[in-house]
């Protein structure tokens, strides 16, 4: 059986059985559930945290080389703007898709629901206590965070809200090593290589165990949850996902096969590995070493741009989480019965685009921006408990298009000189 298959299998498992269980096995009658549970729990994080614990040597490896490789051949300016604009292009693409399917479609026309019980529930209380701590900081303090004090501390807190600073340190670092070594030769360029090799190493243990892994978490999952959670918001649920389809089958396909002249399908099959990895995980980050092994090893996307695209776009390049954001704000503005200007439409397009560039790669990382932007445009901020509850589900959704976007621009950066390398037989092996 094939990797992807096993992957495949992992999760439909994992979803069948995690529905069954919830309907006919409640942990309540049935306590060894909580034994069967625990120890999926156990599985999944083992798996997650093998991976976890390459991100930040692999990021910043991947980044330093592919600066540097650029910066000699002093592609990099191109490499960076190209990637730039194309990211510009494809978030302000799926935020447009979000707002004309949401005005269309009016999802949240007819919603009822109980205003009180929402403003006290758990989790908008806790997003909003993020938010009031982000809204106290002055506004230069967002550009001096960019830049880090200290890069070991800030490698040390790359899971909390940091990795953005470790990549402009890598950036910076990358940039002065094609200035100052002129050999390939160079111990320390040889050593981060090394790593780089190391970390992919452990990525192919990890891949080994990720359909046990998969099926741990998507179990749990969907144990926890039941098929319950999308009753009430299936249609905004529904509008989301068609969006997200339409990004990925529409304007990714397009853009494959009109700027880099390539077979989209046969693209998307080369990549079906990574997207059950970041399905499962609804991480960009905890995805970006399968994404990186995917683009060199079966893609064949040039090390030195799939490098430097994929690490600065697992943080900087979030399509599905820029489309989710216009769809949650105009939702809930529906909701409430609030007509929102176009300049204030304007404001959501313009603030989704960049929230997809500013988002955490990390499972629920868009919520607080989320509720920055609903206050921004008037939009009460606890009408986000409506759609927490189907929030995992949709993470999952957005955080493979998040991914499936990086991947693209590296394929659009590489351009259409590139060998036409994925060739089925490429994909099959
Ligand atoms: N989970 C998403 C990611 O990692 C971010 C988000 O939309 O919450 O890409």
């Amino acid at each position: 059986m094939k990797q992807y298959q096993k992957l495949l299998l992992g999760f439909v498992l994992g979803v069948v059985l995690g529905l069954i269980g919830y309907y006919t096995l409640p942990q309540k009658t049935y306590p060894f559930m909580k034994t069967f549970t625990d120890f999926c729990t156990l599985t999944g994080a083992i798996f997650l945290r093998m991976i976890f614990m390459v991100v930040v040597p692999m990021l910043v490896s991947a980044l330093i080389l592919g600066v540097f490789e650029l910066g000699k051949g002093r592609g990099l300016g191109k490499v960076a703007s190209r990637s730039f604009a194309f990211t510009l292009l494809l978030s302000f693409m799926a935020v447009m898709i979000a707002i004309t399917l949401t005005n269309v479609l009016q999802p949240g026309v007819g919603v009822t629901f109980d205003k009180e019980a929402l403003a006290q529930n758990q989790g908008v209380i806790s997003i909003q206590k993020n938010v009031t701590a982000a809204a106290s900081k002055p506004w230069f303090q967002y550009f001096t965070d960019l830049i880090p004090q200290n890069p070991i501390d800030s490698a040390a807190r790359a899971f909390g809200g940091e990795i953005i600073a470790l990549m402009i340190f890598a950036l910076m670092f990358g940039t002065a090593l094609s200035f100052t070594v002129q050999d390939e030769n160079n111990p320390l360029i040889k050593m981060l290589n090394t790593i780089f090799e190391a970390s992919l190493k452990i990525i192919e243990w990890a891949m080994a165990l990720a359909p046990y892994g998969i099926f741990a978490i998507v179990f749990n999952t969907t144990y926890r949850m039941g098929a319950g959670f999308l009753q009430n918001v299936a249609y905004f649920a529904g509008v989301v996902v068609l969006g997200l389809l339409i990004q990925q089958f529409v304007v990714y396909a397009l853009c494959l096969k009109v700027f880099a002249k390539t077979s989209p399908w046969k693209f998307f099959q080369g990549c079906k590995e990574v997207y059950v990895y970041a399905f499962s995980t609804a991480s960009s980050n905890a995805t970006l070493p399968v994404a990186l092994d995917v683009a060199e090893r079966t893609l064949k996307i040039p090390a030195k741009v799939s490098r430097f695209v994929l690490t600065c776009g697992a943080s900087a390049n979030q399509n599905g989480t820029a489309l989710f954001e216009g769809v949650v704000v105009l939702f809930l503005a529906q909701v409430y019965g609030l007509s929102l200007s176009l300049e204030n439409q304007l404001v959501v397009v313009l603030m989704s685009v960049l929230a997809g560039v500013g988002t955490a790669g990390v499972p629920g990382g868009s919520l607080p921006l989320i509720a920055i932007l609903c206050v921004q445009v008037g939009v009460p901020p606890e009408g986000m408990g409506l759609i927490l509850g189907v929030d995992r589900f949709l993470d999952m959704c957005r955080t493979t298009l998040n991914v499936s976007g990086d991947l693209v621009i590296s394929r659009l950066v590489a351009g259409d000189t590139m060998d036409e390398a994925i060739s089925s037989k490429e994909i099959a092996s």
